[in-house]
């Protein structure tokens, strides 16, 4: 099975679904900076409040910030593999994570790509809700949820995000393009790029990517 997977994609594209999709059917654990970064803005930590005009603007945080989250938090939970929800976005990030690894005498198994028309985007985006207290992800077309907008785990409230309004979001794609799609090549050299058509259902993309983990690992 392959249990060191990084699942990259524009925003909405369906990261955050799909990972906790993995976790939950092979117990890989799964991190993401933004969630890590929202939570600090939360608890009014230091690192939530340099980053937060950042984020709100739509522009990555530095690489060295996010390399540092990366980092720690494969030191405390890293043993049994890895789902990166939304890392590395940036060639500086990836190449920063191999050397990691390359430390660690481990390697990436699987680069995952959820490919997305821009329609898709915007749709998911702006019907987005989340759970402010855990991180729940749905949709407002989800009727219960449009009348009663409460997390159905911890009855936390549904909220749109607030970096999910329409102009913070064209500069999001604008940073995907410029630095997130470069990715693909990278991953591809290293022949462990995988691109999956993520506009179909939600289950549907992870019998695809279900399959990819299941594969024989040759370590
Ligand atoms: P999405 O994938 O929908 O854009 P995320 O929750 O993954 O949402 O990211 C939200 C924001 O957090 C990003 O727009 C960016 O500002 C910051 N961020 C998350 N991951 C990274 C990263 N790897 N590098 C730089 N900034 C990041």
């Amino acid at each position: 099975m392959k249990r060191r997977l990084v699942l990259l994609g524009a925003p909405g594209s369906g990261k955050g679904t799909q990972a906790e999709l993995i976790t939950r059917q092979f117990g890989i654990p799964v991190t993401s900076p933004g969630a890590i970064l929202r939570r600090e803005q939360d608890l009014g930590t230091p690192l939530g409040q340099q980053t937060a005009e950042i984020i709100q603007r739509g522009e990555l945080v530095s690489d060295d910030v996010i390399v540092k989250l990366i980092e720690e938090w494969l030191r405390l939970h890293g043993s049994y593999g890895f789902v990166f929800d939304g890392f590395p976005r940036t060639l500086p990030q990836a190449e920063s994570l191999n050397s990691i690894l390359q430390r660690l005498r481990t390697a990436l198994d699987l680069a995952i790509w959820l490919e997305v028309s821009e329609k898709t985007v915007h749709d998911r985006i702006g019907g987005r809700l989340q759970c402010r207290n855990c991180g729940f992800t749905t949709s407002v077309s989800s009727a219960k949820f449009a009348e009663r907008p409460i997390c159905p785990y911890c009855e936390g409230p549904l909220v749109r995000r607030s970096d999910d309004d329409e102009t913070v979001l064209s500069n999001r794609l604008q940073e995907f393009h410029t630095k997130t799609e470069p990715l693909a090549k990278f991953y591809e050299k290293m022949s462990i790029l995988h691109r999956i058509d993520g506009n179909r259902d939600r289950d549907v993309v992870f019998k695809d990517i279900s399959r990819l983990i299941e594969q024989k690992s040759d370590a």
